[in-house]
């Protein structure tokens, strides 16, 4: 998979391209990466990029020129382009599976107050936000994007590991423990200790439905209730036993 990316400032992702996963998946030849500077395609004498709003009101908007250049030397539209801005659909993990299945993509960073509207009528054709909060600009954006994207090329990362990630199954992922069995006062749960696989699975399976529960309900509208999961879930919901998996500050006071 080959990530273009157009930016005013692409040296703030130079560093991020260089850094381990991404070194070696593109080392592995699996994923390859372009950063193009949308300043290269302004011609004026002043290589200008941004211009005051029609109609009124603060700041600069990205002009359409350089950008139109910029994205159709990319191959945009054909080539799938996305473009980040805090108002686009919101981005998640099945949004950035689909992104992974591409051989080519672009994704176009903002700054300002965003870019034409004609831009992204024309040359973009996956508008896309990572959060309902507003940043200063598109190349913190764009490295989410590519993140969430770039590990999920076939080969990257192990099937297993993304298989029990939150979101593979609609659900948030379970707690984990490491050495020491014991730490302070506390003890890993004893279930995952046993070594009884079945018992460990359902553990899991019913921790995942807590957190996801306690942090994200919306989440379980998603998902196959009928079976197993539905079961559980109405056990949890009946009020769970004294060993049940329990969330962090599931009272919602944004400590955890
Ligand atoms: N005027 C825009 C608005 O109110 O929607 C905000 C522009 S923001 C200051 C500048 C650039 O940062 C955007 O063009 C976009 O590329 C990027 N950006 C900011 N917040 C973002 C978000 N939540 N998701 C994706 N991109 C974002």
């Amino acid at each position: 998979m080959n990530i273009k990316v157009l930016s005013l400032f692409p040296e703030i992702l130079e560093a991020y391209f260089s850094a381990s996963i991404m070194k070696r998946a593109v080392g592995k030849g699996l994923v390859s990466f372009e950063l193009v500077n949308i300043r290269d395609y302004a011609y004026d004498k002043h290589r200008k990029c941004d211009d005051e709003v029609f109609g009124g009101g603060a700041g600069m908007l990205l002009k359409p020129e350089p950008l139109d250049r910029a994205l159709a030397a990319a191959g945009s539209p054909e080539v799938r382009t996305v473009y980040v801005t805090p108002s686009g659909r919101l981005f998640n993990q099945a949004m950035a599976a689909d992104f992974a299945k591409e051989e080519n993509l672009v994704i176009l960073c903002g700054r300002y107050e965003g870019i034409d509207q004609r831009i992204i009528d024309t040359r973009v054709t996956d508008v896309v936000s990572i959060g309902d909060y507003v940043l200063s600009s598109g190349e913190v954006a764009a490295m989410v994007v590519i993140d969430a994207v770039y590990r999920l090329v076939p080969g990257v990362i192990s099937g297993e590991s993304l298989s029990e990630e939150s979101f593979s199954a609609g659900l948030l992922e379970y707690p984990q423990y490491t050495r020491p069995e014991e730490y302070g006062n506390m003890h890993v749960p004893e279930v995952l200790v046993s070594g009884n696989h079945a018992a460990i699975a359902r553990w899991r399976l019913r921790a995942s439905l807590i957190k996801t529960l306690a942090y994200r309900p919306e989440l379980l509208q998603t998902i196959d209730l009928t079976g197993e999961i539905g079961r559980l879930l109405k056990e949890v919901i009946d009020g769970g036993g004294e060993n049940e998996p329990r969330a962090a500050n599931s009272g919602g006071t944004g400590k955890n």
